[in-house]
């Protein structure tokens, strides 16, 4: 469990490799998931070295805060804020966590099921 520069969200931020943005603060990148599972897959992922919750965690709360509002606002560019929207974590093996960079997804576009599959 390490942080790697070499991972693809990492790439992502450096512009090394494209992405459909919908969101850049100073905190946060927003873009559009490549493979989307819902009308609209965004993901949100934070300007700071984090893998997991974990890190999150144990980082300062205010720079944890910063990652939650650019959730919040790409939510809000999305034009979701109406009709609603989920915010997913996918953590470690179980939850399928493919990417080891930590990343919200953003699920909208239609009624969502719940409990999630
Ligand atoms: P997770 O299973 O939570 O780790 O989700 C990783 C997500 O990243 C998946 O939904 C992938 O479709 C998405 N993904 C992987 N590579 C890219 C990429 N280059 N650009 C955008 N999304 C990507």
């Amino acid at each position: 469990y390490q942080y790697d520069d070499q991972n693809i969200f990492a790439k992502i931020l450096r512009g090394e490799i494209p992405n459909k943005t919908v969101l850049e603060t100073d905190h946060s990148l927003a873009f559009h998931d490549i493979q989307p599972a819902k009308p609209v897959h965004v993901l949100v992922i934070p300007k700071v070295r984090w893998v997991s919750m974990r890190d999150m965690a144990a980082a300062d709360a205010a720079a944890a805060g910063r990652f939650m509002a650019g959730i919040s606002l790409t939510a809000r560019e999305l034009g979701l804020e109406d009709d609603g929207y989920r915010v997913v974590f996918n953590t470690g093996r179980d939850a399928l966590q493919t990417v080891e960079y930590l990343h919200a997804h953003i699920l909208a576009g239609r009624k969502l099921g719940w409990p999630p599959g």
